[in-house]
């Protein structure tokens, strides 16, 4: 079996929120997923999902758990890491207005609840070059927005002037859901990047 052939190995950060979902997109892509719920369960993968879900609960069990260094490590190494919504958040270099506890390695600036208490949860359809000719069907809740992105930062897509889906290096990151659609593009679209590092 060559190095192409093996399976994919995703660890999808496990401590609360969506993770079942990336995990069932994922395994229908083929891939292998592992959910990570200690250091240990870094070994040997070929890329990581930070869900969505709360982020300063996700924060507070990384902490809890000893997952910041270790992940900070697989970051520093180059893994691919794909954040949705919280995992964004757990990204971003700076939140505004907040000293939560975050990864902080993407050179980006996020305004939590973005848009508003009124607006809780919408869906949007987003074009953009990435997605070709088809929009991408998108479900924001209780959703960030990008408030600025440093200049090592592409963006991918926007809704409302805002940059929501963005890639630094090997960090991708967008402010909506896409593991609770049937679109698979977005995580097509980081399986790319992690077989590039890989291979
Ligand atoms: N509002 C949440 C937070 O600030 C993110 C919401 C989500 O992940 N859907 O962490």
């Amino acid at each position: 079996m060559t190095a192409a052939d093996k399976p994919i190995r995703i660890g999808v950060l496990a401590m609360q929120g969506a993770f079942r979902e990336h995990c069932r997109m994922l395994e229908q892509l083929g891939c292998e997923c592992t959910q990570v719920r200690k250091p240990t369960d870094l070994e040997d993968l070929d890329g990581l999902v930070i869900p969505g879900g709360e982020s300063t609960t996700i924060g507070k069990l990384m902490d809890k758990y000893d997952l910041f260094a270790a992940i900070s490590r697989k970051l520093a190494a180059r893994m691919p890491v794909f954040g949705t919504c919280a995992g964004l958040i757990l990204l971003a270099k700076e939140i505004a207005g907040s000293e939560q506890p975050r990864l902080g390695v993407m050179d980006i600036k996020v305004q939590r609840n973005g848009y508003g208490r009124q607006v809780d949860s919408f869906e949007a359809d987003l074009a953009a070059p990435v997605f070709g000719d088809t929009p991408f069907r998108a479900v924001f809740i209780r959703a960030p927005f990008i408030e600025a992105v440093g200049a090592g930062v592409e963006v991918l897509a926007e809704w409302a002037g805002r940059p929501v889906m963005a890639r630094q290096e090997n960090m991708l990151v967008c402010a909506f859901h896409p593991e609770l659609t049937d679109d698979s593009r977005i995580h097509n679209y980081f399986l790319q990047m992690v077989r590039e590092a890989r291979d």
